[in-house]
């Protein structure tokens, strides 16, 4: 071959690739934005576990989308109900956008109902310290919370049977040390606060987290969405943003304004979850499996527990190493979405034939109150063989 051959070949070699490169780029880009990554939390007994995102903002206010690709977003990123919350007080894309509060719930409902999302209709009371910002979500008239009288804005949102919430209590404070105000106590008192931004974005507040428990208030962990998510989050096992966990008697608007109002609630955020030992227990022990066979232990042997964690967050274990027959590793990692291997020995002489047993432990990532982990037990099926 001809250098001047090789030079036409090797130049019709790399179009002939850039091409296909380019056409596989095209033709791939497509179904990967049609995706929904899965965040699979198990239901609790009797209710359907919904994830949700009740704070999110649009070119309606000061966001940077159109209110359809919040939905679209939510769809995506795993979501079965997202809160449309644009600022009463501030709109700045007024000049291209007319004032409109009740527009956002409706554009996005058009683009909700083929997915099979819920779009909670709400709006923000942006307002300085005391009180801060408060989320009111499920309205039936946004324009009615349009008052100078901050009072009154919030009391119009309350008559409606709106759910209100305090959003970021700590942001603007020193050191994000978040403070209870007179106005706090005084709109609890009036039946206009229901519940507290435990975490918002990236920012968990511990402080939020005990007042929701000294205070029978609903915890709810929201993005506060601006920018388009993919911004924020890539979705990565890892980078997801946060979600409200919401256990409701069934998967409809009603039935979530009913669980936020019950306090039904837990909050997944950055490999965390929040809230009470009686939504964390279940959700922990239903997203385990034991896979494989029997688990055969011979005596002084081994065996290899496979178990099966479908949630998308690992659970960080402590378990109590020493049992009268069992040893266990004291620290154990469920990895999200995959299956791990647990090793117990086998000390005893005694046991013989199938016993359940339940291995005490804490999950560290799991806090039913600040700095205090869930306790509960890892259960496994062992056969303890004494053949010689
Ligand atoms: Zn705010
Ligand atoms: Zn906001």
């Amino acid at each position: 071959m001809s250098i001047l051959n090789s030079c036409i070949h090797r130049h019709w070699f790399f179009r002939a690739t850039l091409i296909a490169a380019v056409l596989t780029l095209a033709c791939n880009a497509p179904a990967q934005s049609r995706t929904r990554t899965e965040l699979t939390f198990p239901d609790l007994p009797g209710l359907v576990t919904l994830r949700a995102d009740f704070h999110s903002h649009t070119i309606f206010s000061d966001g940077r989308v159109w209110p359809a690709v919040r939905v679209e977003e939510a769809w995506r990123t795993g979501l079965d109900v997202i809160a449309l919350t644009d600022h009463i007080e501030y709109v700045p894309h007024k000049a291209d956008v007319p004032v409109n509060y009740q527009r956002p719930w409706e554009i996005a409902q058009a683009s909700a109902e083929p997915l099979g999302i819920i779009a909670v209709r709400g709006a923000e009371i942006t307002r300085g310290e005391p009180p801060g910002h408060l989320v009111a979500l499920f309205l039936t008239n946004v324009t009615a919370l349009d008052q100078k009288d901050n009072r009154v804005a919030t009391r119009n949102a309350a008559e409606q049977g709106g759910f209100l919430f305090w959003a970021h209590p700590g942001w603007k404070q020193p050191d994000r040390k978040s403070v209870w105000y007179a106005e706090q106590g005084e709109f609890l008192s009036n039946g206009w606060l229901h519940g507290i931004e435990v975490v918002n974005g990236d920012s968990y507040d511990p402080i939020a987290h005990q007042w929701c428990l000294d205070k029978k208030l609903t915890m709810v962990g929201n993005s506060d969405i601006h920018d388009p998510i993919a911004f924020e989050y890539s979705g990565a096992p890892g980078d997801l943003r946060p979600v409200t966990l919401v256990f409701a008697k069934a998967r409809t608007p009603e039935a979530v304004r009913e669980a936020l109002f019950e306090r039904r609630t837990a909050v997944f955020s950055r490999g965390q979850l929040y809230g009470e030992a009686r939504f964390l227990e279940p959700l922990f022990q239903g997203s385990l499996e034991i896979v494989g066979p029997e688990i055969r232990i011979p005596r002084n042997g081994r065996a290899l527990v496979q178990i099966r964690n479908r949630a998308p967050l690992d659970f960080d274990l402590r378990l109590n190493p020493k049992l009268p027959e069992l040893d266990v590793d004291s620290k154990v990692v469920l990895a999200a979405g995959k299956v791990s291997l647990v090793q117990v020995r086998c000390v005893s002489d005694r046991v013989t034939g199938q016993q359940e047993v339940v291995l005490p432990c804490k999950v560290l990532n799991l806090q039913v109150a600040p700095n205090q982990a869930l306790t509960t037990g890892l259960r496994i099926k062992v056969n303890y063989d004494r053949g010689h």
